[in-house]
């Protein structure tokens, strides 16, 4: 159980960040800001791919135009970012923007940053401090020689003080490294240091799998520490797999509700009776599209599938040119191996709509015992994995000495 430290809230529209609010999922869009059919286009994926909130740049007077049209029609919150021109701030404010990101390391100067907070503060829109080690504010970098934890916290700290003087405090901070423990460093030194709400990621993490796990390593680390109150995987590649990635993370850690499909597979083995990768590969495409709130395993044999992922809502196991389709751990249908994924398609929406107790009630009276033959022939042949026969016979030896 991780207990969260506790910040403040603030809201980004509709959605609550800090405090008690679920942690939220953030993701950015890659189209240019003035094509808003495109733009719309992304951000309908990204929320239907688990994000909460979406950041848009907001870079030019045309992207300040565009955010004019794409904000009323979004399906969730519009964050602009900006980057050293503070009137594209103001321009983005009047264009109905939920949120502004500010990067202290290029805008600098205190009275535009009290003119952007000014008019946020009028209209109720929060702020995000985004300090980016790639981005320093040159005189700390030069005070402290490299961004070193402590200049990324100074940098938001400073801009912090600009904000406060305003007497806004509708703050999140973030201080993105690229450095995995740097990164870890930094929101440390920080979540000792204020109570806003603090928005986590790992900067240029680069494309996935490397990037991926750069972003897990830093993000999980300090979420179950308690810290963080809003995540962005930031990767080299389409922003829904962001979406997805910091949906199905905050969803592993048991941050959020299982919205979608937690498919599981075995790593596959000699053991293997079908090629595992090809055949949880076409049920992840499958089931994805259907959209179902369930856990389903995919397993390579029935010798030790059924069993290992019995704790799955629904799964399938292949054995002797079949597949063995399991509720629970209980096989419950035995269908052709040609049919597998089909069958576990149609048996999941069933289970969904039903629920485990009836579709337990409608196994085919003898699906158990053709896996368990299925399984026995599979032992003699290949032999069992787990020993289990042997352990049994000794076990009952050593019960019955004296
Ligand atoms: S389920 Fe079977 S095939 Fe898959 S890893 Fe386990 S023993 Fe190997």
């Amino acid at each position: 159980m991780i207990t969260r430290h506790r910040t403040r809230q603030l809201h980004v529209g509709n959605v609550a960040v800090g405090g008690d609010a679920p942690i939220s999922v953030q993701s950015m869009t890659t189209t240019k800001t003035a094509d808003v059919d495109g733009t719309l286009a992304q951000v309908y994926a990204l929320a239907g791919a688990g994000a909460d909130i979406v950041r848009i740049t907001c870079n030019e007077v045309e992207a300040a135009q565009g955010l004019a049209e794409i904000v009323p029609r979004s399906p969730v919150p519009i964050i602009a970012d900006i980057h050293y021109q503070y009137r594209l701030a103001l321009a983005a404010l009047e264009a109905g923007v939920q949120g502004l990101r500010l990067n202290p390391g290029n805008i600098r100067k205190e009275d535009q940053i009290k003119a952007v907070a000014r008019e946020a503060k009028d209209r109720g829109v929060p702020i995000r401090v985004g300090v980016n080690a790639g981005s320093l504010d040159k005189d700390l970098l030069e005070k402290y020689g490299s961004p070193v934890p402590q200049a990324l916290v100074d940098s938001a700290l400073l801009e912090i003080r600009y904000l406060q003087d305003v007497d806004f405090e509708d703050i999140k901070i973030s201080v993105k490294h690229s450095n995995v423990p740097s990164m870890i460093e930094s929101y440390r030194l920080l979540s000792k240091t204020v109570d806003y709400p603090l928005h986590l990621g790992v900067t240029e993490a680069g494309p996935p799998p490397a990037g991926l796990i750069k972003s897990v390593a830093g993000i999980a680390t300090l979420l179950n520490e308690g810290i963080g109150d809003t995540i962005r995987f930031s990767l080299t590649a389409d922003p829904v797999e962001e979406a997805k990635a910091g949906r199905q993370l905050l969803e592993n850690l048991g941050l959020r509700e299982r919205k979608g499909l937690d498919l599981i597979a075995c790593p596959s083995c000699g053991r293997a009776e079908v090629d595992v990768i090809d055949v949880a590969t076409r049920a992840q495409t499958a089931l994805e599209a259907e959209n179902l709130p369930i856990q389903v395993a995919v397993m390579g044999c029935v010798v030790n599938g059924p069993g290992e992922a019995r704790e799955a809502d629904i799964g399938i196991a292949a054995g002797r040119g079949r597949g063995h389709l399991f509720i629970k751990g209980q096989v419950v249908r035995v269908v052709p191996e040609s049919e597998m994924v089909e069958a576990l398609l149609d048996e999941a929406r069933k289970l969904v709509e039903e629920g485990v107790e009836s579709r337990l009630a409608h196994a085919e009276a003898n699906a158990a015992e053709l896996a368990a033959a299925a399984r026995e022939e599979l032992i003699q042949i290949q032999g069992d994995a787990n020993r289990s026969q042997d352990r049994r016979a000794k076990v009952a030896e050593v019960a019955k000495s004296d």
